[in-house]
């Protein structure tokens, strides 16, 4: 099987991930593909992040009707800080035979390198990149494939701020996401 892995916070899961993830899954005709919310993403280290089975549950919501998509609790579970080498590892040792797709926004990709032991895991995995904020096929000096989606010009950052201003957010994330938001105040 073909699987693609969306790591991130999901803080919350937005549309922006889920076209990404949709689009990649159609192009590089994945069998699958994986959302993993980080444990206590190690680059964000100074914002505060929601419970990790908060964010895990907005995950399944947004996903449960696409058959495409699962999650995984496999960072959340871990102790301590989370690293996609370690992630990858675990996966592979699971289950072997399949090949992995990294997904990442053009964001993400300039930063790889500073992942934890970026040579092994961009040997384990192939990174796949897709425009994001006006970026698109940047730039560097490691392999990746580029997908061209739709652009979404969305955040999770934006998403927090617009339900702490009492904006809506409607649309920007899926119904039931919007919906547990409101229920368990998160944002606020
Ligand atoms: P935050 O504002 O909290 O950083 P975010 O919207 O960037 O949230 P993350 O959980 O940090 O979401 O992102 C996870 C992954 O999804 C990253 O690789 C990121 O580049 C990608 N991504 C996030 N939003 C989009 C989007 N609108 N379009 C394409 N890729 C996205
Ligand atoms: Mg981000």
């Amino acid at each position: 099987m073909r699987i693609g892995l969306m790591g991130g916070t999901f803080d919350p899961i937005h549309i922006g991930h889920l076209v990404a993830a949709s689009v990649v899954h159609d192009e590089l005709k994945l069998d699958q593909v994986i959302f993993i919310p980080a444990g206590l993403p190690w680059q964000k280290s100074g914002t505060p992040i929601s419970r990790g089975e908060d964010r895990l549950q907005m995950v399944d919501l947004a996903i449960s009707a696409d058959a495409r998509f699962t999650s995984s609790d496999i960072e959340i579970k871990r102790p301590g800080p989370t690293y996609a080498i370690d992630t990858v590892k675990e996966l592979m040792a699971d289950q072997a035979g399949h090949e992995y797709f990294w997904i990442v926004g053009a964001d993400a990709l300039e930063s790889m390198p500073t992942w934890q032991n970026f040579k092994e895991l961009a040997d384990l995995i192939t990174i796949v990149a897709v425009n994001r904020n006006g970026a698109g096929q940047i730039k560097v000096d490691f392999d990746y494939v580029f997908v061209q989606i739709p652009e979404i010009q969305i955040s999770a950052t934006q998403i927090r701020n617009r339900v702490k201003a009492n904006k809506p957010v409607a649309y920007l994330v899926a119904d039931p996401v919007g919906k547990f938001i409101t229920n368990s105040e998160l944002y606020k």
